[in-house]
């Protein structure tokens, strides 16, 4: 190849033609058949040898930050304008990062996406299109608006929305869409703008698990009306708990401040208590968060490029397995890789999937079957529609005809039943996903048909 980039494109064409006519169907990859596993090389050599690096994630950056935080007189996010130093530095760094006009901190990614449907103006029997696989923290502001999660299906080797899918969802009921970028992938935006600026819609990104990330060249959280990130520990960048919601749209973006704060709006100096006049709860970070927030933007950048980097590695490292499909992704977009997710043609293997993850941890790679267990919609608080003390009163009243019993999405489902994780982290180098990548071909190549 000419150049890393051709590469990159004759890769990523490439995948898509053996998805287009390779990824087997839900219904054959439920009937796998279990062949044993061969065993592992006689020698007992191992494909990783040997352990990443130390992962160290905070130290002194931090610590003098919260230093300086600690020799304030309040800890509280607002204090009058200038007063709210970690607050504002944060802010200040989230919008070098991420350039949207209001920026607000909140207690967790929860909490922005709360804060972003509700400043949205969800309310009872309103419809928001989302993924089936993401974190329950993408839903439970749409539930508590009282609005309706509708699940669309997904791309196969994104793992994200499929604009056709969402489309198919729409009803004169919808009111947004919820885009998750997960492990790190951009989701595709182009389509699901169109859709939005169509049917006006209001587009949210939840960013949680894609920190530096861009889409065509933008950082994810730009596109949308509204971008949602969290600053739980294990995402890129942590403060033990934390999110960040923002907006430039001009309605929305005003509204994000009091559904973080019980309904105040405290940096308007217009703003007097009994102005107040939504129900919210309170989602506030503190200084100390902030604080910490604002040493962990100076780290992301690197962190991100590193795992861009060793993702695109892995991916090249495994593309022309014949039973392996790697995730796709765009040859303009960066993906920060949370996790790394890799699909299996089960039709094309002897044994299953456990097995296979199995063989790859005893190589020494940090692998296991699937992600989470099931799609959303099959927890049993979705089937039971039971979400309010067992009841569901937008049902009862008859403002939605959900039923989630009903709900499939075959290629959500298979994605889930055909996934392998591994660990990506930047505590790794390049040498180290090299051998990683040379696991799963040792492997592929014993359980290959
Ligand atoms: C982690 C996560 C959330 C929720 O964030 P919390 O800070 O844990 O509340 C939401 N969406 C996605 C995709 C996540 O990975």
């Amino acid at each position: 190849m000419p150049s890393n980039v051709s590469r990159r494109k004759f890769l990523y064409a490439h995948s898509v033609a053996l998805l287009a006519t390779q990824l087997p169907s839900p219904a054959q990859t439920a009937t796998a058949t279990a062949k044993p596993a061969g065993p592992l090389a006689k020698d007992g050599s191992k494909a990783v040898p040997g352990k990443p690096g130390k992962w160290v994630r905070w130290g002194d950056l931090e610590r003098q930050q919260l230093g300086s935080a600690v020799d304030q007189p309040s800890l509280f996010y607002w204090q009058g304008k200038g007063a709210n130093k970690q607050t504002a530095l944060f802010i200040e760094r989230f919008k070098q990062y991420c350039p949207r006009e209001h920026v607000v901190t909140c207690s967790s990614g929860t909490a922005a996406l709360h804060i972003a449907v509700a400043a949205a103006g969800i309310g009872p029997g309103d419809e928001v299109i989302t993924t089936p696989i993401t974190d329950i923290g993408t839903i439970a502001g749409i539930l508590f608006q009282q609005g309706v999660p509708v699940f669309a299906d997904l791309e196969p080797a994104t793992y994200n929305l499929d604009a056709k899918s969402v489309e198919r969802c729409i009803t004169p009921r919808t009111k947004a869409i919820i885009a998750v970028h997960l492990a790190g992938t951009p989701c595709d935006l182009a389509p699901l703008q169109a859709l939005a600026a169509k049917h006006r819609l209001v587009l949210i990104e939840d960013c949680a698990q894609a920190w530096g990330a861009r889409y065509r060249g933008q950082p994810v959280g730009s596109i949308g009306h509204v971008a949602c990130y969290s600053l739980m520990n294990s995402k890129h960048i942590a403060a033990g708990d934390g999110g960040v919601v923002a907006s430039s749209d001009p309605k929305i973006g005003p509204a994000l401040l009091k559904f973080s704060d019980k309904g105040n709006e405290r940096t308007n100096p217009q703003y007097t208590w009994d102005k107040t006049e939504v129900l919210a709860s309170n989602y506030r970070m503190s200084e100390l968060q902030a604080g910490f927030s604002a040493a962990q933007m100076t780290r992301l950048e690197k962190i991100a490029a590193k795992r861009a980097a060793l993702g695109r590695v892995l991916i090249e490292a495994i593309s022309d397995l014949p039973a392996v499909v790697p995730p796709l992704l765009h040859p303009q977009d960066r993906g920060t890789f949370w996790f790394f997710y890799f699909r299996l043609r089960v039709e094309r293997l002897r044994g299953t999937r456990k097995e296979f993850a199995d063989a790859l941890r005893a190589e020494g790679a940090p692998c296991s079957a699937g992600y989470i267990p099931v799609p959303l919609y099959k927890l049993p608080y979705f089937q039971k529609h039971g979400f309010f003390a067992g009841r569901w009163p937008i049902k009862e009243l008859g403002l939605t005809k959900m039923d989630y019993a009903k709900v499939t999405c075959p290629e959500a489902e298979a994605i889930l039943a055909t996934g392998v994780n591994c660990v990506l982290n930047e505590s790794m180098d390049e040498p180290y996903i090299r051998e990683v990548g040379a696991a799963v071909r040792k492997v592929a190549k014993r359980f290959t048909i």
